[in-house]
């Protein structure tokens, strides 16, 4: 066994007997795992520096009591979080997720990928994450409201715009961003990079809403013309039906392809006249309610319950935008079947490591999350710029960044995986591009 393989397995070990329960978390660092052995033969410096143990280990983790009174009068206590997980490049960085599966394992798993997906991105940002297992769902305004403020009474001791700048995730969109800054400015004074996600009247940035979902499409965009493809005339389908699915629909339809699926907890939609964006974001922004209402206000959808990666469908690429495992082995193997050439996550880590499998034995061409879905945070680090500069900046601008960053991200990811002798394989090419960025800098830094 060659010495990069012993010191994988070895620090997995560690990892594995310190958390033996954080499932998720030990997924993210399995799948990260697999991909490293090149970049440890080459470089033995890093097994001299310990710097997996150190990199997996998060600086600092906050678990806190969230005590808030539903509209009952009844009080209610949830879990709050949040992982600083490395800083080795830049203040922390990453969304808060409100949903009832949220626990420290995965906090843990995204703050870890986060570190990476935001070192691809070439902007100065380290990685975090946090969130709770507070439900949003069925629960009124005034609800949130109080929720979001007894967090941020807590949170607001480890965060600041050159420390900690958190933004949304599942469960977090634009009002919560609001409920969240406005107690934010009442504890600590108005200091608008604290948080990215923003309203625009009160410095949000144009084009953020829209990051996730059209990066995803910009990275999807990449991979085709680098193999000969490009968008019009392929059948797309898509999971989710929030933020990131949203603007994934509205790309994707805008460069000639058709969106055939989206999808919530509950079921999903197939339009085979294709999805029309628009009614999405009525039903899910604005009305808050279940996908399947897409089906009475369009004759061409069908709603069915279950997930639509059991669905046996026809179709090119898929853009999973929901959540993590979202697609198991078999229906990875349904996908193939039903003639899937390309998957490009917008969710993160929605392929379970046998999904992977099943994609690179049918040679399908697979974006990994942190490369495919860093448009969103690469948009709130163009937030933070702007707040600091006192600017705003155009949708056309900002969208024109956003476009060449996802650029970059895959022409960095396309370089190291040439480097180590891994072409074509774009998940080692973003995990090796985004670790060697990270692992220099904390050696830079000495024992940090
Ligand atoms: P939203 O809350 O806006 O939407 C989430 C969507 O996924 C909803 O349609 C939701 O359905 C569905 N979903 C959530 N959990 C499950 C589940 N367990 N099973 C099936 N469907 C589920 O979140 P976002 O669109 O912001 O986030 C989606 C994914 O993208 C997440 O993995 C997130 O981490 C990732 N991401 C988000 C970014 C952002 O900028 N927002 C940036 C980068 C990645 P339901 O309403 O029924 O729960």
């Amino acid at each position: 066994m060659s010495r990069a393989t012993e010191y994988l397995q070895h620090v997995y070990a560690v990892i594995e007997q310190r958390d033996p329960n954080q499932s998720e978390f030990l997924e993210a660092i399995h799948d990260f795992f697999q991909t490293m052995t090149p970049v440890f033969e080459q470089h033995p410096e890093y097994i001299d520096a310990n710097i997996l143990e150190r990199l997996t280990e998060p600086e600092r983790v906050f678990q806190f009591r969230v005590p808030w009174l539903d509209d009952a009068g009844h009080a209610q206590v949830s879990r709050g979080f949040r992982v600083q997980f490395n800083s080795a490049i830049g203040p922390y960085k990453g969304g808060l997720r409100l949903h009832p599966s949220v626990n420290l394992s995965i906090v843990k798993f995204l703050g870890f990928e986060q570190i990476f997906k935001n070192a691809l991105t070439g902007l100065p940002i380290g990685g975090g994450k946090g969130g709770a297992d507070f439900d949003p769902k069925g629960k009124s305004d005034n609800e949130i409201m109080r929720f979001c403020q007894s967090f941020m009474t807590e949170l607001s001791k480890y965060i600041g715009p050159d420390t900690d700048v958190p933004a949304g995730d599942i469960g977090v969109g634009g009002r919560e961003i609001g409920y969240l800054y406005g107690q934010y400015k009442r504890l600590r004074g108005a200091d608008r990079g604290v948080l990215t996600g923003k309203g625009l009247n009160y410095g949000g940035s144009l084009a953020r809403p829209e990051a996730t979902g059209y990066g995803l499409v910009y990275y999807t965009n990449e991979m085709l013309n680098a193999n000969q493809l490009s968008f019009p005339g392929q059948r797309v389908i898509v999971s989710g039906a929030g933020n990131v699915a949203t603007y994934a629909i509205q790309k994707v339809t805008e460069l000639g392809g058709k969106v055939i699926t989206c999808s919530d907890s509950n079921g999903y939609i197939v339009d085979e006249d294709g999805i029309d964006f628009k009614i999405v974001k009525q039903i899910k922004e604005v009305e808050r309610g279940r996908i399947k209402d897409y089906a009475d206000r369009v004759a061409s959808a069908v709603y069915h319950t279950g997930s639509v990666w059991d669905a046996q469908l026809t179709a090119d690429i898929a853009l999973p935008c929901a959540t993590q495992n979202e697609i198991n082995g078999a229906q990875a193997n349904n996908l193939i079947a039903g003639g899937i050439k390309v998957v490009a996550e917008g969710a993160n880590m929605p392929s379970s490591p046998e999904a992977i499998e099943a994609y690179q034995a049918a040679d399908i061409l697979y974006g990994p999350a942190k490369a495919a879905n860093a448009g969103g945070v690469a948009v709130s680090a163009l937030e933070m710029s702007q707040n600091s500069m006192r600017l705003s900046w155009t949708f056309e601008e900002v969208d024109n960044r956003l476009q060449q960053i996802v650029q970059d991200i895959f022409a960095q990811s396309v370089a190291a995986a040439n480097e180590y002798s891994v072409t074509g394989d774009y998940l080692s090419g973003a995990n090796i591009a985004g670790f060697t960025k990270v692992a220099d800098a904390m050696i830079a830094q000495g024992l940090v």
